[in-house]
């Protein structure tokens, strides 16, 4: 087959998905963090951090866009440092990450799998709260696993998560110019390579 259309010129985009899946810890042991918000009267996860899935798989998603892991790479579970940590905490260093890679996040959705407790009211409430750690608007949906399964019979939550990013525009050359008083080279803001090249 010849004569295909051609590819439309648009700005240099980036996809990303992420998993995550923790399982339930016993009642009573520690709070459910989910999407930063604590959502009272039900078991916790077991996790290292506050177990959050749904901040991880978000995370995972941003990394694994831009070529840089996971979080488990970037914060080890065998390392005090990061025990009971706030995951919306280590979602915004993340996103820190990403940015400094010249990429910025268009939008993103997490769709939590939990068969109890029932999410719904507490969503909005998470899509505010990751909404702001990532800087673009994050949709979270919850969905039941109709009890099949490991989720089914609530042994544990699962997310899932896909992002999209954008290159950062390119800095206006004259606009960047520093100030000839504070004259400093700066290794870090050397021009982004934006060719897949760069993920290799
Ligand atoms: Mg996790």
């Amino acid at each position: 087959m010849s004569g295909g259309r051609p590819v439309p010129a648009i700005a240099p985009l980036r996809i990303g998905q992420g998993l995550d899946v923790h399982p339930f810890a016993p009642a009573g042991e520690r709070p459910l963090v989910l999407g930063g918000v604590v959502v009272p009267g039900a078991p916790g996860l077991v996790g290292h951090s506050d177990a959050d899935v749904i901040a991880h798989a978000l995370a995972d998603a941003l990394l694994g866009a831009v070529g840089l892991g996971d979080i488990g790479h970037h914060f080890p579970a065998d390392q005090p440092e990061w025990a009971g940590a706030d995951s919306t905490d280590l979602l915004a260093r993340v996103v820190a990450m990403v940015g400094d890679a010249r990429w910025q996040p268009v939008n993103a959705q997490c769709t939590v799998v939990c068969e109890r407790p029932k999410l719904a009211g507490h969503l909005p409430a998470m899509v505010d709260r990751l909404s702001a750690v990532v800087g673009a608007p994050v949709a979270v949906t919850a969905k039941r696993a109709e009890g099949l399964g490991a989720l089914g019979r609530v042994e544990g939550i699962a997310c899932l998560a896909v992002v999209l990013l954008a290159a950062e525009p390119a800095r206006d050359p004259a606009a960047a110019e520093p100030d000839p008083v504070a004259v400093e080279p700066d290794p870090a803001a050397a021009e982004p390579e934006l060719t897949a090249g760069e993920l290799a």
